[in-house]
């Protein structure tokens, strides 16, 4: 135990230092931003409903809008707030109601707060005011969200803090020249673990679904900082290895953070001038097919399976560096709704190969989480979460089919909350729970797989 408190402690005095350093440089969200201050958010919901609500109603009075999530009971729309819902034909078919009443104030919660930010004085402070003793610096990394060069940073310290547990690898590169970085976490036990039994964890393959970021993180930094600690985050690190991406689309993340805060792809050219960025999670091959979207729209597929370049980059690196690997379980981080998604997206009328077992683990996974905080994830397949048992094709080229087809005994997709009081704009205070909620699950999930009975 004395072994891993010594590098925690330096490990927890640097993060004080990496946040300081990274708020000096940050350009943070406010200069050439896409500005958010004339928009709501509204729910319809579908029971009433009848016809396409978009074609029908929305697109009549306006294109200024963006489709946050949809799923089988109601749709949730960005729109502009000078837009007089009351006009819209055939609304009187609809229930509505207004979740986000200004996306421009429930952006600014999830920024960091002001005395967190450039002011000398504040960092001064702020670092006198540091006492290992009494304030639990592990927490400090989580308490706001944190842009890419800050989260890289911190992963270096990691790798200094625990040599023996964490390497750094290089997943491929981004359109932009970022680097996208998987930390390998391995006790290197090669009696327990001979076949080198490994579980993945993705987040941010979507931009503007932060709280999938500092989750990966806090994940991470559990096992660690568990390991030689607490008996059962040993076993699983002695048993297990793990893969885990934080930041799986950085490009799209950099951008969400300097110019868009909603932004949802990667920032690649596409063939149409100005319109850049593939949909990472419409573009893996297994069951693409192209979405036929116009490449400025949303979750465009790209023209061809593997365009979006974190895809084809994930998969080179999985399939020859880490070839040999037995990929037991795959977590796909994402927000928002609160859901547990089970294979596959792409069609209803597929069944997975052992969906009993899929079932059993969706259910645990949420039930472990619900006991922790509370909060309870619903499960479904991800072909309903997709809406492709109506549009075939809707749930095309995810990461999540691709890895359960390929490599990963059992893969999921987990949306993190909220319901939609907030949706993409989590405010950070609820990063660490959502971050031991989820943690909760993976040690489930840890469980699961290291049950001899299976
Ligand atoms: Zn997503």
């Amino acid at each position: 135990m004395a072994r891993r408190m010594i590098p925690l402690f330096y490990f927890l005095v640097s993060v004080v230092g990496l946040i300081n350093v990274a708020l000096a440089s940050n350009d943070g969200v406010g200069k050439g931003v896409v500005g958010y201050d004339s928009y709501k958010v509204y729910r319809f919901y579908k029971n009433n409903g009848t016809g396409d609500l978009i074609k029908d109603m929305v697109l009549p009075l306006t294109d200024d809008f963006n489709v946050w999530t949809h799923n089988k009971n109601f749709i949730d729309i960005m729109i502009a707030k000078e837009i007089n819902l009351e006009n819209a034909k055939g609304i009187e078919n609809y229930n509505y109601e207004v979740m986000i009443e200004d996306v421009y104030t429930a952006i600014s919660e999830t920024v960091p707060k002001k005395n967190e930010n450039r002011n000398n004085n504040d960092i001064n402070h702020q670092q006198e005011s540091f006492d290992v003793g009494k304030i639990n610096m592990d927490n400090f990394f989580f308490k706001e969200y944190r842009d890419l060069e800050t989260i890289y940073v911190w992963l270096d310290l990691l790798k200094r803090s625990f040599p023996d547990l964490v390497n750094i690898e290089t997943v491929g590169e981004t359109f932009e020249g970022r680097e996208m970085k998987a930390v390998h976490v391995s006790a290197n036990n090669r009696t327990m673990n001979p076949n080198k039994k490994t579980v993945v964890i993705t987040g941010g393959v979507h931009a503007r679904e932060w709280v999938s970021i500092s989750t990966a993180c806090w994940v991470l930094y559990q096992l660690l900082a568990r390991y030689g600690v607490y008996r059962k985050d040993t076993k699983y690190l002695n048993a297990l290895d793990f893969l885990i991406i934080p930041v799986f689309n950085p490009d799209g993340y950099k951008y969400s953070w300097t110019t868009d805060r909603l932004w949802r792809k990667n920032r690649q050219n596409t063939y149409w001038p100005n319109c850049y960025g593939v949909d990472i999670d419409h573009s893996f091959d297994y069951n693409w097919v192209s979405n036929d979207n116009f490449p400025c729209s949303e979750d465009y597929s790209g023209e061809k399976p593997f365009e979006a370049l974190e895809a084809s980059s994930w998969n080179n690196y999985l399939n020859t560096t880490k070839g040999e690997y037995q990929i037991y379980g795959y977590i796909d981080l994402h927000s928002y709704s609160q859901e547990i998604l089970y294979p596959y997206a792409y069609s209803c009328e597929a069944v997975p190969r052992d969906l009993e077992n899929l079932i059993e683990l969706s259910y645990g996974l949420g039930k472990a989480m619900r006991n922790k905080n509370g909060k309870k994830y619903q499960v479904l397949s991800a072909c309903q979460d997709r809406g492709s048992d109506l549009t075939p094709g809707l749930g095309a080229g995810s990461a999540l089919d691709y890895m359960y087809h390929h490599r990963a005994h059992w893969a999921f997709q987990l949306k993190l909350r909220d319901t939609g009081r907030h949706g993409f704009l989590l405010p950070s205070d609820q990063i660490t729970p959502v971050g031991k909620e989820t943690y909760a699950a993976i040690r489930y999930f840890c469980d699961f797989v290291l049950n001899p009975d299976l």
